[in-house]
């Protein structure tokens, strides 16, 4: 029988939740949901100085915003709290203690300054194996000197450490290349690469699914795995993400942390569904997948060799499908903070106010921020008209009447709905001689203060009949100061 699947999600509090992190959670997730497997989250805590309970909070946040779900956990009254390795160090310390007994580590009291002295001497970042054989005498002496030891592993000095990676095939790294690296540290906390092969032994973790970078880590942890008698978990690393211009993905080239983009009004789905598609595709090429069908579709295989290129175009094409798709009640409440962002109050609507408002500006967004900048202009004053619009559209002799006389119409006008709406601008362009459009775009620019909106008539209706009533009397008066000024 087939082992059950177990894969971990391992980050370190460090920072906010780095997409390229969140891509790696996901691919874990979908292919432990895939086999009815089991998905562990284990935080890597052991950098002391740089990991903070904000950050961790923070990535938690993100992992249960997304729906990343995890199974297991040291408690579990209510849900399972995630794995943490800062409480995990006597765990550490008996595998280190049984590394010892078995010869396959040493103590090593070397200082930083020396450490750096040496490898200015040598010119070679790899430590020259000075304390491997330390007579007694040496020991006592340095211990007197009240140094602390850490403990470093005997690195086999010729071969090749050779494992096989799921997406890369066979792997080999040349042993001289791998000095003897520290797996504890003085003051007792394990290094990653130690930590993480004892926690991945320990959880029973069949599939390593993480980022690239990691593959310069994994001869140094099979020689661990060896070293220990484990048996390894198969390793699929996966493909870097890159910029469209192909660099590294990076802060300086805009948003990297899943946060920002949740503040920037993308939809979680969307998220979910994109981010899966860098480096992974499913066999039918079909770029709309919901978290079921990709739960369904996850296999290995399709994780590609090559690069993936983070399309923020490609992003927000599929925000703007998820918008107009997803029910409009999940849209309006996740819409409301955003207006409330803006500096209006979304109780001021109805529920069918939205649901109109959905369905006329929806599919010219492609984020919940551009919704709700696009829908401010009915709940708050506009601040100004676009001054190109002001000079096309309200500079003809006819208008200040011609708002005016809108004003009177719409005011009075009982059924106020799109038709009627359209009748009256028609009906009153005609009486005048001018097109409608001569009248529609002044009218587009009283009520919304820019020249581009969805169709208009949809838009005054919209509006409702007291704010109409009002933006064209406002504009009226604008222009009649405007005229007066020039
Ligand atoms: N803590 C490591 C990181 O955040 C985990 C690497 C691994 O998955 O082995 O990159």
């Amino acid at each position: 029988m087939e082992h059950e699947v177990r894969v971990r999600f391992a980050p370190s509090p460090t920072g906010l939740l780095h997409v390229g992190s969140f891509r790696t959670a996901l691919f874990n997730w979908l292919f432990a949901r895939k086999n009815n497997g089991k998905f562990i989250l284990r935080i890597e805590d052991t950098d002391q100085k740089r990991s903070t309970k904000e950050f961790l909070e923070s990535q938690l946040e993100d992992m249960k915003w997304m729906g990343l779900d995890w199974d297991e956990g040291p408690e579990t009254v209510g849900c399972h709290s995630p794995y943490f390795q800062m409480q995990r160090l006597e765990t550490y310390k008996k595998y280190a203690d049984k590394l010892m007994s078995m010869d396959k580590v040493y103590l090593c009291y070397c200082t930083p300054d020396e450490l750096k002295q040496a490898r200015e001497e040598t010119k070679s970042a790899g430590y020259s194996g000075k304390c491997r054989n330390l007579t007694p005498q040496q020991v006592e002496k340095l211990k007197d000197e009240g140094r602390k030891p850490c403990i470093r592993f005997i690195s086999p000095p010729r071969g090749e450490t050779v494992f096989c990676d799921q997406i890369k095939g066979e792997v080999s790294f040349e042993n001289n290349l791998l000095d003897d690296f520290v797996i504890m540290k003085s003051n007792g906390v394990p290094t990653y690469n130690f930590a993480a092969v004892v926690d991945d032994h320990l959880m029973e973790i069949t599939h390593v699914i993480r980022g690239d970078e990691h593959l310069s880590n994994t001869p140094r942890q099979v020689l661990l795995y060896q070293a220990m008698e484990f048996e390894p978990p198969r390793f699929v690393h996966i493909p870097i993400i890159l910029n469209e211009d192909r660099t590294k993905l990076s802060k300086r080239k805009g948003a990297v942390h899943l946060l920002e983009f949740e503040q920037k009004g993308f939809l979680k789905e969307a998220m979910l569904n994109f981010m899966s598609l860098l480096g992974w595709a499913p066999k039918d090429d079909r770029e709309i997948l919901s978290k079921n069908e990709l739960i369904e579709s996850f296999s290995l295989d399709g994780i590609t060799k090559h690069p993936a290129v983070f399309d923020y175009k490609k992003l927000e094409w599929i925000n703007g499908q998820y918008i107009t798709s997803l029910p409009t009640k999940t849209i309006v409440e996740r819409l409301k903070p955003f207006i409330e962002e803006a500096g209006a109050d979304p109780g001021e609507k109805d529920f069918t106010w939205y649901v109109e408002a959905i369905s006329v500006y929806g599919n010219r967004v492609k984020t919940l921020v551009e919704l709700a900048d696009s829908l401010l202009c009915f709940f708050r004053d506009i601040d100004e008209y676009d001054p190109k619009g002001v000079k096309k559209h309200f500079k003809h002799d006819y208008i200040i009447s011609a708002l005016y006389e809108l004003e009177k119409r719409t005011s009075e006008d009982e059924e106020f709905s799109v038709e009627s709406l359209e009748k009256i601008i028609r009906d009153y362009s005609e009486e005048l001689g001018v097109s409608a459009g001569k009248l529609i775009q002044p009218v587009r620019l009283a009520i919304t203060g820019t020249t581009a909106s969805p169709p208009i008539f949809d838009v005054m209706k919209l509006a409702g009949k007291e704010l109409l009533v009002d933006r064209l009397h406002k504009a009226a008066k604008f222009v009649e100061s405007w005229k007066a000024d020039s």
